[in-house]
């Protein structure tokens, strides 16, 4: 049986990896998670441009050429430096990243997940929105 791998783009912060990567592997039976990190990545994908987009999405690519990845996970956190905004916001950008990518990447399935705090070293992991491999539309979690 191959090894099962996710790709994930989330932020450079070390409070969230690890509960993140728990969240994945339980939620989407994966064994390993290839990670790319940017300060507030949601900000980066929902705003950058093209030429910077192109850089991080040959990234994922690199992911899923070498490790098979079909999934991509697009993370953002409450309390982030790299994107000190409302937890509304982080939402609306992860979004916007989802609409942007959704059709650059053919046959991957996309999510975007929010951590918010759940109190000291706490972190709890939540679906935003979810993009099935090679549809165009975003649709909002259940
Ligand atoms: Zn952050």
């Amino acid at each position: 049986m191959p090894d099962r791998f996710a790709t994930m783009f989330t932020c450079i912060d070390g409070r969230i990896q690890q509960p993140l990567n728990e969240w994945v592997r339980k939620h989407l039976d994966v064994e390993y998670l290839d990670t790319i990190t940017e300060p507030g990545p949601e900000a980066v994908l929902a705003g950058t441009g093209e030429r910077c987009l192109e850089v991080l999405l040959e990234k994922v690519q690199v992911s899923q050429r070498a490790h098979g990845s079909a999934t991509l996970v697009i993370a953002a956190h409450s309390d982030c430096a790299g994107n000190p905004v409302s937890v509304d916001e982080h939402r609306d950008q992860l979004r916007q990243s989802l609409a942007r990518v959704a059709g650059r990447l053919p046959n991957t399935r996309i999510l975007a997940v929010h951590a918010d705090r759940c109190g000291e070293q706490c972190w709890d992991p939540e679906l935003v929105a979810e993009v099935p491999p090679a549809a165009t539309g975003v649709r909002p979690a259940a």
